[in-house]
């Protein structure tokens, strides 16, 4: 089968190359994948900025697809049934983070997509106890979305405490902040977006998925709007899903006294931010890093309510072979989430 994969370390070396099949092992399941979403991660691959891969290895860590085969000791999962996959492949089940059921934090953890094989091929084998049955009424182009939906839910729901009307801000409106915003609006919250000119297009898309107001970001900041909106106070907790350095002390400004930051974008390299003002405002500056099992089951089950729009977010798919295009798209940040395809 022809895979898309991290031939070997530095910039480039991405290629569609033929390998094997793959077949399932003891408490694996073989998946035909039905689809995957190239995520900003896999750019950083492509230009070797990523030290966590290990090639040469399958990328692709969000993808969802229907079971073939259970491999031995595999009881609940048969040929057909229509799953979601975690993107965690290993965690050490011993440490003290396993052992709290926080596997996203072990420091053995192994993913999908750039530790072991990922989804961007015809099939993949998986552990058995990573799949998630996909509802009937969600699209494979939907399922593929689950991974950033589990990402929002972990940072909005297990990282930070939101009340019904609490003010919230979020930095940077790519598919992380969108969903993001769209879990905050399931705890009730009132929603900030910021963005910037660059960005217009993508506010658009979150004003139609429900941010409360939109904040473009001018020469002067965001501090003016806000404060209008929250009487002077602030907002109670900002998630900063941007990466970047202005964005983060964006967040440092708007939050109230006592307010909470969860950083959920990366930055790549250090950046410089004013902790003098979390000192005088007791600020708690907190992080929030992929999901872990019952994030999923979270996530799945709000799949299932049909509160969260996946397919606003989808701007387009592609067959595996015109990954380049999919890719280049993606890194001119044209749209929001680009998904390949095996045909
Ligand atoms: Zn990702
Ligand atoms: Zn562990």
């Amino acid at each position: 089968m022809k895979a898309l994969r991290k031939l070997s370390q530095g910039a480039g070396h991405v290629d569609l190359v033929d390998i094997p099949e793959p077949t399932p092992g003891d408490g694996e399941v073989l998946i035909k994948v039905g689809s995957a979403g190239i995520c900003g991660t896999d750019l950083h691959i492509f230009h070797g900025e990523f030290s966590k891969v290990r090639p040469p290895v399958t990328l692709g860590h969000e993808f969802c697809g229907r079971v073939v085969e259970a491999g031995p000791a595999v009881e609940k999962w048969r040929s057909g049934d229509r799953v979601a996959v975690e993107s965690e492949a290993f965690s050490c089940g011993e440490c003290p983070y396993c052992q709290s059921g926080l596997t996203n934090i072990c420091e053995q953890r192994l993913a999908y997509g750039y530790s072991t094989d990922g989804g961007f091929a015809p099939f993949v084998t998986v552990r058995a106890s990573a799949l998630h049955r996909l509802p009937d009424a969600v699209s494979f182009q939907e399922g593929a979305m689950s991974e950033l939906l589990a990402v929002a839910v972990h940072a909005v729901m297990e990282c930070a405490t939101i009340r019904k009307d609490d003010w919230v801000l979020i930095t940077g409106p790519g598919p992380i902040g969108l969903m993001v915003l769209q879990a905050a609006k399931v705890k009730g919250a009132r929603v900030i977006i910021s963005g910037t000119e660059q960005d217009a297009a993508r506010l658009q898309t979150a004003a139609s998925v429900g941010a409360d107001h939109i904040v473009r970001i001018g020469r002067n900041g965001i501090l003016g709007k806000l404060g209008e909106l929250t009487g002077g106070f602030g907002v109670r907790t900002a998630f900063e899903c941007s990466g970047s350095k202005g964005a983060v002390n964006d967040c440092i400004q708007s939050v109230s006294r006592r307010g909470r930051i969860v950083q959920v974008g990366l930055f790549g390299s250090p950046v410089e931010i004013n902790l003098d003002a979390v000192a005088l405002k007791e600020i708690t500056v907190s992080g929030a890093f992929a999901h872990n099992h019952d994030t999923w089951k979270k996530a799945i089950d709000l799949l299932g309510t049909n509160r969260i729009d996946m397919k606003s977010l989808i701007s387009g798919e592609f067959p595996l072979k015109d990954w380049k295009q999919a890719f280049q798209l993606s890194e001119k940040g044209a749209g929001l989430k680009y998904l390949l395809y095996s045909e």
